[in-house]
């Protein structure tokens, strides 16, 4: 289990890399949609906002692309006390990073390494296979309850010694159902003290299923629980690479240490700063996607499609062995959408992509299913 081994796919004569990667798969971005003659292309795989930014936001971000030759502000410090103001927390409970796909990576930097293992559940966010796979650590997945939910049962029973990090999904990215509070403190009950849990709401702007789990006041009753937040998703600024955690002051001074230095450009530190200062109207969009990917799930329901409860920005189609054959049907209709092998997630788009998504699948119904 050490990383000193050659690479499996070391070649004489080639350099030679960590065995580590050769335990994971690379990241694979959503696709663009396809071309077809007569129909306008919509990109409904990689989960982005579909409305434009904020009117507010295009106006910081152009008065801030003037000072190419200067380094950010590494502390974040105006970004980190408009966090700490919204969310009721200290500033040394946050850390600023680019996207919550750096602190992912500094967070499993920080507590894993060839010796230890890593739980999560799968199907979930590609990352995770990653970046634990990329620090060496043995991966625990833990396969999803057949209604798209974690099985945090099965979690807590695969916790060991040498477990260091356990990271929860709610909403679940790709499935879609949320964690509820009482199951997550139940859960917290059965996992060590020194075990950190890493809680992903990379969506939570978008739930609305009452009894939902509360990552902030989780993060105030657990130190070992770390918050994964993301301008990308409800803010719409996932170009801009912005996201941040929230966790004891140990922890985010531990992460402080392996995040990259100047990650997060002033350009993209006002512009977060700018969209948190219209929050209402960020938090009103997340509820008008949400109403639409009500609406969309619903559609698919009475089709007689089973679709997990959506509480992201996106929906899925547990199609198993027809997922590429309904991908291929989306692309025929130039719509993109993230075909994960056991199925297929869909983006929240404009409501033409959502129509026209609904037709291919009730005429994938037909062909299929009869
Ligand atoms: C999109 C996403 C993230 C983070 O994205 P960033 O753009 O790096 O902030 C994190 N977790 C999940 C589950 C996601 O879907």
């Amino acid at each position: 289990m050490t990383d000193t081994s050659p690479s499996a796919e070391a070649a004489p004569g080639l350099p030679r890399l960590r065995s580590a990667l050769t335990t994971f798969p690379p990241y694979i971005p959503g696709k663009p949609p396809a071309e077809v003659p007569g129909l306008t292309p919509y990109k409904l795989s990689s989960n982005e906002n579909h409305l434009p930014p904020l009117p507010a936001v295009l106006e910081t971000m152009a008065a801030h692309a003037v000072a190419p030759a200067a380094y950010p502000d590494d502390a974040a410090a105006a970004l980190r006390r408009e966090l700490a103001d919204r969310l009721g927390v200290g500033t040394d409970n946050l850390v600023v990073t680019t996207g919550a796909s750096e602190l992912l990576v500094a967070l499993t930097q920080i507590t894993s390494d060839a010796t230890t293992e890593a739980i999560y559940p799968w199907p979930s966010f590609e990352m995770y296979p990653q970046t634990t796979g990329l620090a060496g650590s043995t991966r625990i997945e833990v396969p999803l309850r057949s209604d798209g939910t974690h099985d945090l049962a099965a979690m807590a029973a695969a916790i060991t010694e040498a477990t260091s990090l356990i990271i929860l999904c709610s909403p679940n990215n790709p499935t879609g159902p949320v964690l509820r509070d009482a199951e997550v403190r139940e859960f917290l009950t059965a996992v060590p003290d020194h075990v950190v849990v890493a809680l992903d709401e990379a969506y939570w702007e978008f739930a609305n299923t009452p009894g939902a789990v509360d990552g902030l006041e989780l993060v105030a009753d657990h130190p070992n629980v770390v918050l994964l937040r993301t301008f990308s998703k409800a803010h719409g600024l996932a170009g801009l690479r912005v996201g941040y955690g929230v966790g004891h002051p140990s922890v985010i001074a531990g992460l402080l240490k392996a995040v990259i230095p100047f990650g997060v450009t002033d350009l993209s530190q006002a512009a977060a700063l700018e969209s948190l200062r219209h929050w209402d109207e960020v938090i009103d969009r997340a509820r008008q996607i949400a109403t639409i990917r009500d609406g969309f799930a619903a559609g698919l329901r009475t089709q007689g499609w089973e679709v997990p409860e959506a509480q992201g920005n996106f929906v899925w189609l547990p199609l198993g062995p027809l997922s590429d054959a309904f991908e291929d049907a989306c692309v025929a209709a130039a719509i993109a959408v993230r075909n994960l092998g056991d199925g297929v997630r869909i983006s929240i788009g404009p409501p033409e992509a959502l129509d026209r998504v609904l037709e291919v699948a009730a005429a994938f119904r037909a062909e299929h299913f009869g």
